[in-house]
């Protein structure tokens, strides 16, 4: 296994409880996007035109997320901060809402449960929102979990299962002696497998509530503010993830830009974020594909390696279903059907074009 992050991890885990010795190779376990993300488990809020087949497995994910996460609570003895609270999705401007309200209408269309609500409703639901919140939705079944926690977990649970952890950085796959090789390296498959995988950098603040007390919302809030598109992730901790941008670059320096839209969308949308503690500015690459879903398969013309990877805004709620597909081809030698649209053969070797 090259890659020590909530996918290599899981799936590591998975496989050794189904009897496989398994080596995670990794200098600098869980140090990728999972020590950024938020942790949104949103398959209805992340359900965008035009990616059906990624939000059936989104959806799928989502569901297994209960068992797996008791399953893993019980394995670890880690909380993982796992919330089912849900989500409210909100917009400030007759603007910000036709956008919104578009995508919630084709949400709908898929039967996904987003309902929308009067802003008097959403305010009831959490008060602390900006009087200027003109409406929203909620996703009901969007929850959340704490993505340090998942990995701190992963890592026990694999340890006791018997996974052996090197601490080292794989430069090609002939350094690996395994019967198997599973790349789930993040953007560091591209490198490994030459696989279209590309860093996509996302920067985030976290915030901490005055007092020590938890934060005053208990939903996720999402929502779009004049244009920009801001989340807000409370935490029992008393945390709350403020985040992200997109930006098509490969380094995590935090910019004076991206804390400004990122704190100016935050507060317009909870004014009492000003009042909160600024504790941490950070910035991760989150693993983009060309068609932003997970490349799940075997790699062509390579039977004996395995990739995970590719998960971009998704990692953590696809962690349940890649980590269980995945080793059921690792065990079984046969991809189950819903790993088809997911292939690592999916891609043009060259552009149309040429
Ligand atoms: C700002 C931001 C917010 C996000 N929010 C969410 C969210 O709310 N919900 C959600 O589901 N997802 C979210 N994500 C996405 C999620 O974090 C990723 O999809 C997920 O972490 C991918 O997991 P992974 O294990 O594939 O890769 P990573 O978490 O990136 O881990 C990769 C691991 O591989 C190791 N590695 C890399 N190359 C090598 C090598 N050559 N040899 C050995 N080890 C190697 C790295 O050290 C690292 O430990 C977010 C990401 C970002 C950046």
């Amino acid at each position: 296994m090259v890659g020590a992050g909530p996918v290599g991890l899981a799936v590591a885990w998975r496989c050794a409880r189904r009897g496989l010795r398994v080596v995670v190779y990794d200098d600098r376990p869980g140090s990728g996007a999972s020590a950024v993300a938020a942790g949104m488990l949103a398959p209805v809020a992340e359900a965008y035109f035009g990616e059906h087949e990624l939000t059936a497995l989104l959806v799928e994910s989502a569901a297994r997320w209960p068992g797996f996460a008791a399953e893993l609570a019980e394995a670890s003895g880690v909380d993982l901060g796992h919330r089912t609270e849900g989500t409210l999705v909100v917009g400030l401007t007759a603007d910000d809402l036709t956008e919104a309200r578009r995508l919630w209408a084709y949400q709908q269309g898929l039967g996904l449960p987003i309902t929308p609500l009067r802003p008097s409703a959403l305010r009831d639901r959490e008060p602390a929102l900006a009087p200027r919140v003109r409406g929203g939705a909620v996703a009901a079944g969007d929850h959340q979990v704490d993505p340090r926690r998942l990995v701190a977990a992963l890592r026990i649970a694999a340890e006791r299962a018997g996974v052996v952890f090197r601490p080292a950085r794989v430069g090609a796959l002939s350094e690996v002696d395994a019967r198997i090789t599973v790349v789930a390296a993040g953007c560091g498959a591209a490198a490994l497998t030459g696989l279209p995988v590309r860093p996509v950098k996302g920067q985030v603040l976290r915030l901490r509530a005055p007092g020590g007390g938890p934060p005053g919302f208990r939903h996720v809030i999402r929502g779009y503010a004049d244009g920009e598109s801001v989340y807000l992730v409370p935490r029992d901790s008393g945390e709350v993830v403020v985040g992200a941008t997109v930006e098509e670059r490969a380094d995590t320096e935090v910019t004076a830009g991206g804390v400004l839209r990122l704190l100016r969308a935050a507060v317009e949308l909870v004014p009492e974020l000003t009042e909160y503690e600024l504790v941490e500015a950070v910035a991760g690459l989150r693993p983009g594909t060309p068609d932003n879903a997970p490349i799940l398969g075997t790699l062509p013309g390579r039977p004996d390696v395995v990739v995970a990877t590719g998960h971009h805004r998704h990692g953590i709620v696809l962690t349940p279903v890649t980590a269980d597909l995945v080793t059921e081809l690792i065990v079984t030698g046969e991809p189950d059907p819903a790993l088809a649209p997911f292939t690592p053969d999916r891609f043009p070797k060259e552009p149309r074009w040429n």
